[in-house]
């Protein structure tokens, strides 16, 4: 059943009428056949009987007397003279009232297969009863007729059916299958937006199909509408890409053109607050160096934006350390909120593993934006960041919270602000610089990176910037130092600070460590402990600034007390100079530690308090190793087409013992080389004649032919992408210093490589 109807369904329309209707005549001519063959039965049995009526009355009528007698010869002979006479007549029989068969006659040849009926009448002579009279009557004739005529009936029938089954095959042809066919051709080609010559339908075609013809038309009309305005969208789309690559192009250009001026501005003003300068002379200095790099930080702002709208802002993926990159930060920004005794601080979720992969650039320019912002924002209190997460298979979705004590955001403008160049509208905000670029840069840098910034607020109150990012832990591979190595476990240490919030982050990071923390919330406090005397402690972690009692004071009360003179001291300072030195060794034993404390730098100090106690000799892992001296004999070719940034160059190496030689351009560059090898090449992008790069690759090619010693080449350039850093360095260069250089990063850079 199921393969016929699969049959059905993938045959043409056409060959299921064809075969609809030969079922269907089929049928019809099977039953009108075996109704009339039904009807015709009837009429002959009606006949019959009728038949063997007549027959017995005309018998019984001329057999009155030897019926009576009983004469059976003469009934007999009658008889087979009446079965003569009639060829349908089988057999007579004639019986008495008792049911004795008086005169009997049959013929001879009936056929066994014949179908025989048999009719029983009464015989009744003068209205009396005597005896009665069977008859039997062959059917053959009459079936072979009846069945000649049913053959005859089911022919006409059949024909009747197929021609009215033609003429509806070729009537729907022409009046629904082709008209259906047409609409059907034309809507494919609609749908698939192929040309199509379009066919007429006929006049005579029903208005059904006109309709739908017409729905089509209204289907073609829509789609050409909907594929002219896809096309004036594409076309919109490129002019549109177009014009926002030559924005960003523009942007890149002019930010470079900008950079190239900005270095002699800021370079000069840096050497001119080196040269001897009455007050005010400093103070116009100062302001065009503060003022140049403003407006550095708005171009690179600028150029972010207009890079990540362009689409061309690649996310780097590598594993880093997050802690120390959110330390990073925070040791970043301290100087700025130390200026207005705001204090930031830091919490690290102890149990949040510290690497994961990612862009750590990206994502410290992130927080030193939104944390940079609270602490402008803020005049006094603390600003406050808390790094936590949760692991999500294999992953850890992070909640970066940076909290604030400051002027707080209206609430009709908590969502504006991650717009471009969105800032709060307000006299009290328009005392605070800035382009109103930050906080979109950081939400779609955030947004390529899977995550998404948000933000509540109250005004005068303060507000919290949450950051919720997705990010993929990476194995953690930290330097042993002495001091990580360094088991503090079952350490007892009193942690005095007068703040709650530090107090806290302290304790919890200690804690980590395995060490027993003792909290005090002032002075008076932690002298109570120590002179409880009930706890024996290794270390007391003391802040400087108290109200009351301050760090000093402390310090000095806990020396003063014989069984506390030779206990180590960790003092923890936002303010460099908090503590003379005379006062440090005149307390003695005692560390200062300036805040915010990174995690690496509160454990060695401790590791070093303790082996200070025990005065072992210990390597201070946690200063900076002085500089190298510069080798009196640096020779350095500056390839600069630029005469500004010539005398910027001179002018800021001019105390370092450096031999400079100077080429206007790569041309020059490639020359000097060949005439003197300098120790280092500081060589500008983008230069008339012979520009940076190719200066480079034609320098590595000749000490490739010479099979020399690379000379290190550091590219001195406007560009500030990264893909230019990518082409100087496949250019062979080693190293690169962007513009505006900054005297520092070029003296390192010098002694780097020299
Ligand atoms: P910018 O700081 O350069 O103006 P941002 O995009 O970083 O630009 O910030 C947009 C605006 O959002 C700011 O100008 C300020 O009005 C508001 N804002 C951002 N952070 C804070 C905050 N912590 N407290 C109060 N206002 C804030």
């Amino acid at each position: 059943m199921m393969e016929r109807i699969k049959v059905l369904k993938n045959m043409g329309i056409n060959a299921q009428f064809i075969l609809s209707m030969t079922v269907a005549a089929a049928l019809v001519t099977f039953l009108i056949g075996e109704y009339e063959r039904r009807s015709e039965t009837q009429r002959m049995n009606a006949e019959l009987l009728s038949q063997a009526n007549l027959t017995v009355s005309l018998l019984s009528g001329l057999l009155v007397e030897p019926i009576i007698i009983q004469d059976t010869p003469v009934l007999e002979s009658a008889l087979h003279e009446a079965l003569q006479r009639n060829s349908k007549l089988r057999a007579i029989s004639i019986k008495d009232e008792y049911g004795t068969v008086i005169a009997k006659t049959d013929w001879a040849d009936t056929q066994g297969n014949e179908e025989i009926r048999q009719f029983t009448n009464d015989i009744i002579v003068e209205g009396e009863p005597f005896g009665m009279m069977e008859v039997d009557w062959s059917t053959a004739e009459g079936q072979a007729q009846i069945a000649q005529n049913v053959m005859h009936l089911r022919i006409v029938t059949a024909i009747t059916v197929i021609a009215l089954s033609v003429l509806f095959l070729v009537q729907t042809n022409f009046l629904a299958m082709r008209p259906l066919r047409n609409i059907h051709e034309r809507m494919s080609a609609v749908i698939l937006g192929q040309n199509y010559k379009r066919k007429y339908l006929s006049s005579f075609v029903s208005k059904e199909f006109k309709a739908l013809d017409f729905s089509v038309t209204v289907l073609q009309d829509t789609f050409e509408e909907r594929d002219e305005r896809e096309f004036a969208l594409g076309h919109a789309k490129e002019e549109a890409d177009k014009a926002s690559r030559a924005k960003s192009d523009f942007l890149a250009n002019m930010s470079h053109e900008i950079r190239t001026p900005m270095n002699g501005v800021i370079g000069m003003a840096e050497l001119m607050l080196e040269t001897d300068l009455d007050d005010d002379q400093i103070m116009y200095a100062d302001t065009i160096a503060k003022s140049g790099a403003a407006l550095l930080a708005i171009i690179n702002d600028i150029l972010n934006f207009s890079k990540i709208e362009a689409g061309k802002m690649e996310l780097e993926l590598a594993p880093f350390d997050l802690q120390s990159a959110m330390e990073d930060v925070v040791t970043l920004l301290s100087a700025k909120a130390g200026e207005k005794s705001v204090e930031i601080t830091l919490r690290y979720d102890p149990e949040l593993p510290r690497c994961y992969e990612g862009d750590v650039g990206r994502l410290r320019q992130v927080i030193t934006n939104i944390a940079g912002n609270a602490i402008k924002f803020t005049l006094e209190g603390y600003v406050y960041i808390d790094v936590s997460g949760v692991k999500q298979g294999d992953d850890y979705l992070l909640t970066l919270t940076i909290t604030d004590t400051g002027i707080g955001i209206p609430p009709d403008q908590l969502d504006k602000i991650f717009n471009e160049f969105e800032q709060v509208d307000s006299a009290r905000n328009r005392q605070f610089e800035g382009t109103g670029l930050g906080l979109a840069i950081s939400t779609r840098l955030i947004g390529l990176m899977g995550g998404r910034i948000s933000a509540v607020s109250k005004l005068e109150q303060g507000s919290t910037f949450t950051i919720e990012l997705p990010l993929v832990s990476a194995p953690e591979t930290f330097e042993e130092t002495p001091a990580s190595t360094l088991n503090m476990v079952g350490l007892n240490v009193l942690v005095v600070d007068d703040l709650e919030l530090n107090r806290r982050i302290l304790s919890e990071r200690l804690g980590t460590w395995g060490i027993k923390v003792v909290l005090a919330s002032s002075g008076d406090e932690a002298l109570d402990i120590l002179q409880a005397n009930h706890e024996v402690f290794d270390l007391i972690i003391q802040d400087y600034q108290m109200p009351k009692m301050d760090g000093e004071e402390l310090a000095k009360t806990i020396r003063s007390m014989d069984s506390h003179k030779n206990l180590p001291l960790i003092i923890l300072s936002s303010v460099d100079q908090s503590l003379s030195v005379a006062t440090r060794e005149e307390i003695g034993c005692c560390e200062l530690l300036l805040k915010p404390v990174r995690s690496e730098q509160l454990r060695n100090t401790i590791a070093r308090s303790l082996q200070m106690q025990s005065r072992a000799a210990t390597p201070v892992e946690n200063r900076r190793e002085p500089a190298k001296d510069m080798d009196q004999s640096v020779s350095i070719l500056v390839a600069e087409d630029n005469k500004t940034n010539q005398f910027v160059v001179k002018k800021m190496l001019k105390d370092a013992p450096v031999a400079l030689t100077f080429a206007n351009d790569g041309c020059e560059a490639v020359d000097h080389y060949k005439n003197a090898r300098p120790d280092i090449i500081l060589m500008d992008m983008s230069m008339p004649r012979m520009d940076g790069l190719e200066a480079t690759r034609a320098i590595r090619q000749l000490e490739h032919e010479k099979t020399a010693q690379n000379c290190p080449i550091i590219a001195l350039t406007a560009n500030a992408m990264r893909e230019d850093r990518d082409r100087c360095l496949q250019a062979g260069m080693n190293d690169f210093l962007s513009k505006p250089i900054n005297k520092k990063a070029l003296l390192e850079a010098i002694q780097n490589w020299q």
